[in-house]
């Protein structure tokens, strides 16, 4: 018998430090990457001052409008915890719009696998797709995403993603709504050069 106990505690020390390690890996992918300054905010929106929104709706409206989670991740600026939202191991080729207000954001040929537990895109479906702004919030230096259209939070940009942007969009499933159709090509494309880095 006590092989077999000792057989089980190693094995399931094993899973519990394998968990461990990656819930580590992805918390240190998000700090390192948040030192660092944001190409994306300084080529684009050195003031932080870039208003393309069309669907300028209060807050009080909103949560009328919006779902409490989802209202919590547009409005309130929250962050859904890692691996447990709906995309962020999701495959399917098409497009990826806005919960809020319906604007297309990503298609599934700008996604890569990350695994840091978050839906991740090395770029947005179009420029005016995005809109950035600095947030300095929690003791980092990030560069926020928000919906081009109706400013809804989605999440933050890096520099640490793949090629040809070197860009990580890190976004909440919450906000995002998929449509299945065309562009899932180039995201297995994008999987397998990940891959070949490890
Ligand atoms: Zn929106």
């Amino acid at each position: 018998m006590r092989p077999i106990i000792y057989l089980l505690i190693i094995v399931s020390f094993t899973i519990t430090s394998c968990a461990n390690s990656q819930v580590k890996q992805a918390n240190t992918v998000k700090m390192d990457s948040t030192n660092k300054e944001n190409p994306v905010f300084s080529q684009q929106d050195p003031a932080g001052k870039t208003d393309t929104s069309k669907a300028e709706i209060s807050n009080e409206e909103w949560k009328k409008i919006l779902p409490a989670d989802v209202y919590y991740i547009a409005r309130e600026k929250g962050t859904e915890r890692a691996f447990t939202g709906k995309y962020w191991d999701h495959k399917e080729g098409g497009t990826y719009y806005c919960q809020a207000c319906r604007s297309p954001l990503f298609n599934s040929n700008g996604k890569f696998d990350s695994n840091c537990g978050w839906p991740s895109f090395f770029e947005p479906i179009s420029k005016g797709s995005i809109i950035y702004a600095p947030d300095n919030t929690h003791g980092m230096k990030r560069t926020e995403v928000m919906c081009g259209k109706c400013k809804a939070h989605l999440g933050h940009v890096f520099d640490d993603g793949p090629p040809p942007t070197g860009l990580r969009y890190c976004i909440n499933s919450v906000i995002l709504d998929f449509s299945a159709g065309s562009g899932g090509e180039k995201a297995k494309d994008a999987e397998k050069k990940i891959d070949n880095k490890q």
